[in-house]
């Protein structure tokens, strides 16, 4: 029998491993940016904008930067109800709030002169939702489009699924609401047509989608027509994902796609040139606008170890024995192949340009990369920046040797690491100590 106090700290790591989990999956789908050379990112009229031109219905909508805008376009649409939309790349806008006060980043109404005092208090305003950070977003634009009633809110899906190798529809008649929440609480309400991409999407397979949904009679041939136009787009302009919630239907029997959001394949950019000119970067963290002036991916995170890694996987074992040893990582920097010495520098630069770093971990694995290149970047980076934090070096692979005897001749406080996990050890014991 374990004695009641071997069970309770079996609960308390139980319970401290519990509280991790969602940390480190979101730490994850963050560092999962590292792998793509840019991260393409399109705001709702865009891909709307895409939506429509491939014959997939969307609402009436004009895109304004200031409140004036915003009132002459509700004026030009004309419409008995106007819907005012805060664009910025995260989800939620509808329960967001808004730095001025105002509450919610979707609007109804039916006066026009509404839509531009609405607008005055969303643009150049910060919106926080479920998706964004604490002090949210900035919104430099709104959409203002023509109000449709709905009866009934879905949610549907079109994305690139691992385990099938191919396009997953998903859909759910529960619309409209956080669909991780369905999936939680009703599975059993989430629906999947898997497609083979040899053979594109079947008229049964999109009835069947529209029947799950719950639309009828006329409108389940309308809802599988657009299912099937909606996947031809997602075809054609290369994208991972289109998600549509809702996807609704009005009192007036039409099936429109209330909300979009779409992900590109950045492995396309060669066939989608017009597509990928229309990156907005303007949600980007300066630093990492910066960052990536000298072809380096920054990621910025809350905790106080700055991590200079190469690849993308690199990064995400350091950021999980990091959190293993009790330490939480402040940002990370992918220097990814091909470096040279006055990247090294540029990359010290930048992350200790970040108030929250009270130690730097740097994990380099020299396969293309040469580690006494980046010893010499490393050293000539601390002697100019006269760095005050404390460095943890762990090195490995090509010239390794000649990488070890530049620090440690150079007579600077550098901490040599054997491998990761010593490495790991070490950068959080530094932080612990002050
Ligand atoms: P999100 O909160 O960022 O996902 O933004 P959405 O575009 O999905 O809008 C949030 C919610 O506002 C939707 O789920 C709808 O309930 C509502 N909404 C959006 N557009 C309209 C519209 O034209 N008419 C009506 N009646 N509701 C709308
Ligand atoms: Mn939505």
């Amino acid at each position: 029998m374990a004695s009641p106090v071997a069970i309770a700290a079996q609960a308390g790591k139980l319970l401290r491993e519990q509280a991790l989990r969602p940390r480190l999956l979101a730490v994850r789908s963050q560092a999962g940016h590292l792998t793509s050379r840019r991260w393409l990112n399109l705001q709702e009229y865009q891909s709307k904008k895409l939506m429509s031109d491939h014959g997939v219905k969307v609402q009436r909508f004009f895109v304004a930067s200031t409140a004036k805008e915003a009132l002459e376009a509700a004026k030009r649409l004309n419409v008995k109800e106007i819907v005012l939309k805060a664009q910025i790349l995260a989800g939620g806008r509808g329960k967001g709030v808004f730095n001025s006060g105002l509450k919610g980043g979707v609007h109804l109404t039916k006066d026009p002169d509404v839509v531009g005092q609405l607008a005055r208090q969303m643009i150049g305003y910060n919106l926080t939702t479920k998706q964004t950070p604490k002090e949210g977003v900035k919104v430099n634009k709104v959409m203002v489009a023509e109000a449709l009633d709905i009866s009934r809110e879905t949610y549907l899906a079109i994305l690139m699924d691992r385990s099938h190798n191919g396009p997953v529809i998903v859909g759910s008649p529960q619309g409209g609401v956080d669909i991780e929440e369905v999936a939680a609480s009703n599975p059993e309400l989430i629906f999947k047509e898997q497609i083979d991409i040899f053979e594109g999407i079947k008229d049964s397979q999109a009835q069947r989608m529209a029947e799950n949904l719950g639309f009828l009679g006329p409108l389940k041939n309308q809802a599988a027509d657009q299912i099937k136009k909606l996947y031809h787009l997602f075809l054609k302009i290369d994208a991972t994902q289109v998600e549509v919630n809702p996807f609704g239907e009005t009192p007036e029997g039409q099936v429109v796609c209330f909300d979009a959001k779409i992900n590109f394949d950045d492995n396309a950019e060669f066939r989608q040139k017009d597509i990928f000119a229309m990156d907005d970067k303007s949600e980007n963290e300066p630093i990492e606008n910066e960052a990536a002036r000298y072809d380096l991916k920054y990621i910025g995170l809350d905790g106080n170890i700055a991590c200079f890694v190469n690849g993308a996987g690199l990064a995400m074992a350091t950021c999980d024995i990091i959190f293993l040893n009790g330490g939480k990582p402040a940002n990370f920097l992918d220097l990814g192949g091909g470096v040279k010495e006055a990247q090294v520098y540029q990359a010290f630069k930048l992350l200790t340009s970040d108030p929250k770093v009270e130690a730097i971990l740097v994990n380099i694995f020299g396969g293309i990369v040469n580690c006494a290149i980046i010893a010499n970047g490393i050293t000539k980076a601390c002697r100019e920046l006269e760095l005050k934090v404390p460095l943890v070096v762990r090195l490995e692979g090509t010239n390794v040797q000649e990488a070890q005897n530049i620090l440690k001749n150079s007579g600077l406080p550098i901490t040599s690491a054997v491998d990761l996990e010593d490495a790991a050890k070490k950068a959080v014991a530094s932080v612990a100590k002050k």
